[in-house]
Parts: structure tokens; sequence; C-alpha cells
């Protein structure tokens, strides 16, 4: 009976070890994945971050060369500005963040951050110096006090606590059976969709990055919940960079600046204000959406 139940527990923990490395490949993937093309030049420099300005010139890019996706898109963000993206699915917003993040290399036109082109840099110091907020945060099956930390090698119990806080989660995992050591994850407690995100948030703010890119951050989660989660999403925001992509305008409407992209095309930018004033594009999306939360 013992000969036979050794190797079944043996078996059960290899099992787990893999089934978490293919969680955190997972993650890697959605972090980290290279279109193959996508070398380090060999005297690459180390990003010298100084505001953490962020500017696209004139791109153009295609996945495919043959079929255009972005057609001369330029912006500007300043230092410590908020720059929303707006515009009807597939017209290339969450293309912007994978350029950004040098997923892809651009066919024309260059994307730099202080003046410093992305395709003369090393991946490493780029990628630290961008935070990512996706639409769904991937938990690790773990405990909750890990997944936070994995923002950041070498954090200490109070740096995480502290970024938990920033993102208001700290309470309710203090009200967790095990506190920070509580497991999270398909295998330990299930967090809500509003938990998760803002354990994604806090896992950002533990990395502290110069520059945040939120691709549809919320737009998972119900009206009231995202609400809630806007003000975490506003306190990360603080003191960087932000680029936020939202399919709901109602979240970005207090950006320094927005822009509307169709079709790989900037068709209208300004201030909230402005756009509206105008009555063009924004302003009937605005409308629409209005009307939409209304019903
Ligand atoms: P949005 O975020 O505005 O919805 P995307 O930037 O994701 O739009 O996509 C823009 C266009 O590029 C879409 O037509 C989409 O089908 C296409 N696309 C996105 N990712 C890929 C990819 N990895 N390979 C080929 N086409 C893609
Ligand atoms: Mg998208």
């Amino acid at each position: 009976m013992i000969q036979i139940t050794m190797p079944l527990n043996f078996l059960g923990t290899v099992y787990r070890e893999i089934r978490q490395s293919l969680v955190d490949m997972g993650e890697m993937f959605g972090l980290l994945e290279q279109a193959p093309d996508i070398t380090e030049k060999t005297n690459a420099k180390v990003l010298n971050v100084q505001g953490g300005e962020v500017s696209f010139d004139a791109v153009f890019f295609g996945y495919d060369p043959a079929r255009p996706i972005l057609k001369g898109v330029s912006l500007h963000v300043q230092p410590g500005q908020t720059l929303a993206v707006v515009g009807p699915s597939g017209s290339g917003k969450s293309t912007i963040g994978r350029l950004l993040f040098r997923f892809y290399d651009v066919q024309k036109g260059a994307v730099r951050i202080d003046g410093q082109d992305l395709r003369d840099l090393t991946l490493e110091s780029l990628h630290a110096a961008i935070g990512v907020v996706p639409q769904d945060t991937v938990l690790f099956n773990d405990t909750v006090g890990y997944n936070i930390a994995y923002g950041r090698d070498g954090a200490t119990r109070d740096e995480i606590e502290e970024a938990a806080r920033a993102a208001q989660i700290h309470d309710f995992i203090m009200s967790l059976p095990d506190g920070y050591d509580t497991q999270v994850g398909e295998r330990g407690l299930k967090l809500s969709g509003g938990e998760k995100q803002r354990v994604g948030i806090a896992r950002t703010l533990l990395k502290n990055p110069p520059i945040l890119l939120l691709d549809e951050a919320t737009s998972a989660l119900d009206t009231e919940t995202e609400r809630d989660i806007q003000g975490a999403l506003q306190r990360a925001g603080q003191g960087r960079t932000v680029i936020t992509i939202a399919h709901r305008l109602s979240t970005v409407a207090d950006a320094d600046r927005i822009v509307v992209l169709e079709d790989g095309q900037i068709v209208e930018e300004g201030t909230h204000t402005e756009l509206l004033a105008r009555q063009g594009r924004y302003a009937s999306l605005w409308q629409r959406q209005q009307s939409e939360e209304a019903a």
C-alpha cells in the first residue's frame, strides 16, 4: 500500500509543478512574446528614462505588410500626462500598445521614449519601463502576496502592502483567512474580476514603471466595479505617463488628451470637452454610449 501511495503523491507534486509552469508560461507569453523578427542590436543601449515622453511619428504597420493596420499614426504624450486612445474594435488600438512594447517593429516611421528609438534599445530596459494592466489579470496558483510580488523581484512585505493599499485591495486581503498567504487562483480562492484587476494594478504599482499602458483594463467588469477600479487606476497613473486604451468613453473623459482611431488613422483629437463641442465622431460615439447606459 505504502509503495503505491508514495509514487502517486510524488506524481501529484510533479503534476502541480507542471501545471504551475504552464500558468507561468501563459503569463510570460502575454507579456514577453516576441515576434521572431524582433532582434536587439549588438550595440543596443539601455533606455535612459527622463520624464517618460512617448511619441509615435508617422507610424505605418501591418501584421501582414500587404494589409496595413496603422496608416501614419502620430502621437505625442508629454511626461506625466494621460493619453486615451478610443475607437471602434479592430481600429488598431491594441496594436499601438504592442508597438510600444516592441512586440513588432514599425514598417515606417518611429516609436520613441524620451527621444530614443525603440529599435536602438535593449528589450529588457524597454520592458522594465512599461507597466501593463491588461483586460484580464492572470493569477498564479500561489498566494495573493506572491501574485503581487511578481511585479518586482526582491520586493519586501512592506512594499507589497504599500502597492496593495494604493490599488485598494489591502483591506480585502487582510479579511482573507490567511491574509497575504491566502492561496488564490484556480486551485485556491477564486477572486472576482474586480479583485483580480486590483491585484494586477498592485503588481504593476510594485514594478513602479514610469510609463503605464492600460488596455481595456476595466472592460471585462460591470459598470459599478469599473467605477470602483477607476479610482485605483487614477492613483496608479499619478506621476507617470499613461496611455489608456478604452472602449467605454466614460472611463477616459478626464484624460489630458483623447485620440479617436478609425481604421488605423487618427480622425480626431482633443480633450473631452473639445471633442464634444466638435460634434464629430467622438461626440456621436459619446451620445450613443450615454443612451446605451441609460437604457
Ligand atoms: P483594437 O484593439 O482596436 O480592437 P487591434 O489593434 O487588436 O484592434 O487589431 C487591429 C487589426 O489588426 C484587426 O483587424 C485585427 O484583426 C488585426 N490583428 C490584430 N492582431 C493581429 C495578429 N497578431 N496577426 C494578424 N492580424 C492581427
Ligand atoms: Mg484591443
